[in-house]
């Protein structure tokens, strides 16, 4: 075999020629990693990058949120770190993806920085006072990539992956019916193809499982005409999982919503900053997350095919601590805008003095300590602290939201702006909606809308009316209340 350059993974790939189709692709793991890792990408990282990319990006109201977050004055967040942390989120399972071959973000690494003292102060930036001691925090670590070999997968996996992004053992009885359907047992038809992928690609590929359930071959065959994407507004039945007992009447923020009561739709909502906060978490959310929370929801792209793929896979091929990175990912350390609604966790960094490395893994922490440095367990987990993200000045306040108090008019398809009468009244003009068939509507959101906002929010794009207006199958629905 040739040689592949460094910056890129060889694939081997069986090709439909008459269709012009990749029935599956063959690697090492280093390109099964890399898929993997999408799970773990926030939302607001996939939307600043995809821009390059050739397809457009169809993910719900995302990109609106994003867009507002650009367009808003910063005299609106917070502080800067906030608009800074909504435009370009961390990653919370940095420690594995930083090892990846093949990295879809090549900006600056994130640097961390410790607090010298006993503290466990911890921040991403140079130079801040520490809350905890009051010293300035100035020494800096890195993430450790202590390894126990694997990212994601384990050893010689050799898993082999489909054109809709299902994951396989080599030689089963599953994969073979799977490709015995699809024609792949006709040699006649099929050619075996090599392809180097790079970075670009795999962004590419990103993209593509969102809006498309082939892409594999949308990415790879480059004479394959992008598929014109559907522009219909979907309707989705969609339910997102919800816990029992999730219902919380305290905290709950109430938004005021301009319905129109003929076309039983949204027009805009005018709400606080609390409302806004909760929205634009939604681009700190790690896709995987999101996928978690959708039942059944017939999603246009495949990634929720990879989902369920590591569902399936047993211990021989994943651990089960790597599974829960990917099924349950958490958002980065200090960054989880605290009002409990999503139900969102954060990562934590573990910081050994013994050893001085910091990690998110603290199994794995553990174990290298007990390899190199001293004997028992309990002499080892002493030597780790838990780190606190102490920053005053980005991160402090994040459990008031991103921003501070005001008022915002936010339209069906998440476009938010600062309240303005003559932008209300210009979308009821465009929507021509007459001021008779107006009506306000008060409601309420809980853990349960939540929920259903964010995952609204990536389906469709008139979230607002799908939350709100639209009779949820078999719930009561939200609780409304006229005003
Ligand atoms: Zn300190």
């Amino acid at each position: 075999m040739a040689n592949t350059p460094a910056d890129t993974i060889s694939l081997k790939a069986l090709v439909d020629k008459e269709r012009n189709q990749i029935m599956f692709i063959e690697s090492e793991n280093a390109f099964i990693d890399v898929v993997l890792s999408f799970l773990t990408i926030p939302i607001g990282t996939i939307i600043r990058l995809a821009p390059k990319q050739s397809v457009p990006l169809e993910i719900g109201c995302m990109k609106n949120l994003y867009a507002s977050v650009e367009n808003m004055d910063v005299k609106h967040f917070r502080s800067k770190a906030c608009r800074d942390m909504l435009l370009c989120p961390l990653n919370g399972a940095e420690v594995h993806c930083k090892n990846l071959k093949l990295k879809i973000d090549r900006g600056e690494p994130t640097r961390y920085y410790i607090c010298g003292s006993e503290c466990p102060g911890l921040s991403y930036s140079y130079g801040v006072r520490c809350e905890g001691c009051g010293r300035n925090i100035y020494s800096q670590r890195e993430l450790s990539a202590i390894q126990d070999g694997d990212i994601f997968v384990k050893g010689l996996a050799r898993l082999i992956i489909s054109d809709d992004l299902q994951l396989m053992p080599p030689l089963t009885v599953k994969s073979l019916s799977v490709f015995s359907e699809l024609g792949v047992m006709n040699g006649n038809t099929t050619e075996e193809v090599t392809f180097n992928v790079g970075s670009d690609e795999v962004l590419k590929l990103l993209v593509c499982s969102l809006v498309s359930k082939t892409p594999l071959t949308e990415t790879l065959l480059k004479n394959k005409p992008i598929r014109k994407l559907s522009n219909e507004n979907q309707v989705m039945d969609f339910e997102p999982e919800i816990a029992e007992g999730t219902t919380n009447p305290n905290g709950n923020i109430s938004v005021k919503l301009i319905v129109s009561k003929s076309k039983k739709m949204v027009c805009y909502a005018e709400v606080g900053e609390d409302f806004v906060s909760l929205l634009l978490s939604f681009l700190t959310i790690p896709l995987g997350f999101i996928v978690s929370k959708m039942r059944d929801c017939s999603l246009r792209g495949c990634i929720s095919q990879l989902f369920k793929s590591v569902q399936d896979l047993d211990n021989r091929y994943i651990s089960n601590n790597h599974k829960e990175t990917l099924l349950s990912p958490k958002l980065a350390p200090g960054c989880c805008y605290d009002n409990h609604l999503l139900g969102t966790e954060e990562a934590t960094f573990y910081y050994s003095s013994t050893y001085d490395r910091l990690s998110s893994d603290k199994t794995l922490l553990i174990s290298r300590i007990l390899a190199d440095y001293v004997t028992t367990t309990s002499l080892a987990e002493s030597s780790i602290k838990s780190m606190k993200v102490k920053d005053p000045k980005s991160y402090q306040d994040l459990d008031k939201g991103y921003l501070g108090p005001a008022m915002f008019t936010v339209t069906d398809d998440l476009i938010i702006g600062p309240i303005s009468l003559i932008f209300g009244l210009s979308l009821l003009n465009e929507l021509k909606v007459p001021s008779t068939d107006i009506e306000e509507k008060t409601v309420h959101v809980g853990k349960e809308e939540a929920l259903r906002l964010l995952v609204a929010s990536f389906v469709c794009d008139s979230a607002l009316t799908n939350v709100f207006i639209r009779e949820p199958k078999q719930n009561k629905g939200p609780k409304q209340e006229q005003s």
